[in-house]
């Protein structure tokens, strides 16, 4: 009899998780399962702050797939998805093409932009390993070339954050201890960088305990950033930006590195596949699945849930993903034995922990508020949890934040 054939897309947190739960929860001749990641690698999004700020090698935060998945039970093939054909149950991939009984779609999510002009294509991203990469060499070129210059530049030393939510406050904590080693290493005078966050909202981390919000702004702000709050950056250039409070006129501010960190939204190729989707997310059913198709499982910050206590939609975050991929596992084993009665998803939130810096953060863990070193050491040790929880402990030994503090 043929085996139904199990496709993941995406390795990231939810992907990964589903088919690392998959391989013990299934047996060889049970299921075929594929695992498509357009990188050879897996990467902590949720450390790319630091990579992106220069505080981590970019290869601390990415572990190859291969060493992680029982190779017996899951096919893994690196290649980009271009496509979903849910009529001819196939995925249209760059090189090739593979066809599916069910499908997992966790491919992520991509920067929200609302429609500001020039952001997509002057600002950086903290997106994935490329763009981290890329922002930090960015950064250090501005540094570099600041003292090659005849005509000193200031705004090459000015770097701007749009965003003053989870990632935004995340890359300046770690910015600001890094910009002391960079000024060290370049030979630039500290009092000349200016680090600059702007946010539409009126507050730091909207939704976030107002005396954790204080702390973290005042702990920022005595380490040089400067908060433009309930500002809206109209517009972004090669030059910096501009920027407006309320109905004044926009007015320019200056700067060699602009940052977007402001916003996320479903990965562009749900909705070019047919799925209906809001900001590219699909609201999907409490199974996980995608509602008109039964075959097909969306997960992480492509899938869309509504916390009905709020009746607001979840945040996306990695700690989400993996839950559901842990119950899109179960999901898909009970399938392929033709059961019918599938576990309903429902998040189990375990607290938040905003970092602000190598030794700093704030958090609620466990309906605790905590700030400092004890939020920072809580930090680390989610940050292995997750490494754990796909992994086990040689994964935690091998890429594991084991300097608590
Ligand atoms: P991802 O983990 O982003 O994985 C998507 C995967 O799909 C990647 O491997 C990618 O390479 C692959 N992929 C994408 N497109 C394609 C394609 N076309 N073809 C093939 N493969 C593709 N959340 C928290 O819970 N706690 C935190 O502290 C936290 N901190 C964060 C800090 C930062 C700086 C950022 C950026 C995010 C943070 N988040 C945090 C949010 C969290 O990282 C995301 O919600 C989470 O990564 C979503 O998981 P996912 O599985 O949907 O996607």
């Amino acid at each position: 009899m043929r085996k139904p054939k199990i496709v993941i897309l995406g390795a990231g947190y939810g992907g990964l998780m589903t088919a690392v739960r998959l391989q013990k929860l299934v047996g060889v001749n049970e299921a075929d399962i594929v695992l498509v990641n357009k990188n050879d690698y897996h990467y902590e999004t949720t450390w790319l702050h630091e990579a992106s700020a220069g505080t981590m090698h970019h290869d601390k935060v990415r572990y190859e797939i291969r060493n992680v998945i029982d190779k017996s039970k899951v096919e893994f093939v690196q290649d980009t998805v271009l496509e979903i054909n849910k009529d001819e149950k196939k995925v249209i991939l760059e090189k090739s093409e593979i066809s599916y009984d069910y499908l997992v779609i966790a491919i992520g999510g991509e920067p929200e932009t609302f429609g500001i002009k020039g952001l997509k294509e002057f600002a950086f991203g903290i997106t994935n390993v490329n763009s981290s990469r890329q922002l930090r060499e960015h950064m250090e070129y501005q540094f570099a070339t600041y003292n090659m210059e005849e005509e000193k530049k200031e705004e090459r030393l000015s770097i701007i954050v749009g965003g003053a939510g989870f990632t935004g406050i995340e890359f300046l904590g770690e910015l600001t201890n890094r910009i002391p080693e960079l000024c060290h290493e370049y030979d630039v005078d500290f009092n000349k960088v200016k680090i600059i966050c702007v946010e539409a909202a009126p507050t730091v981390l909207p939704g976030f305990d107002p005396e954790l919000v204080k702390y973290a702004v005042s702990q920022l702000e005595r380490k040089g950033v400067e908060f433009l709050i309930g500002t809206a950056i109209k517009e972004c250039t090669p030059e910096g930006i501009f920027v407006a409070k309320g109905e004044d006129e926009p007015h320019e501010i200056k700067a060699g590195t602009v940052v977007w960190a402001a916003g996320i939204r479903g990965n562009a190729i749900v909705e070019k596949s047919g799925f209906e989707a809001m900001r590219g997310r699909v609201k999907v059913q409490l199974d996980l699945r995608a509602p008109g198709h039964d075959d097909v499982f969306i997960i992480g910050d492509s899938a869309l849930m509504i916390n009905e206590e709020i009746n607001r939609p979840y945040p996306p975050t990695a700690q989400i993903a993996m839950q559901q991929g842990e119950t899109c596992a179960r999901n898909l084993a009970a399938l392929i034995r033709n059961k019918t009665d599938l576990e309903t998803f429902k998040p189990d939130i375990k607290g938040t922990v905003c970092s602000l810096g190598e030794d700093d953060a704030i958090g609620v863990v466990f309906g605790k508020k905590i700030m400092g070193t004890k939020a920072a050491f809580m930090k680390k040790v989610v940050d292995n949890r997750s490494l754990y929880m796909i992994g086990g402990v040689p994964l935690v030994l091998k890429k594991g934040k084991l300097k608590f503090l």
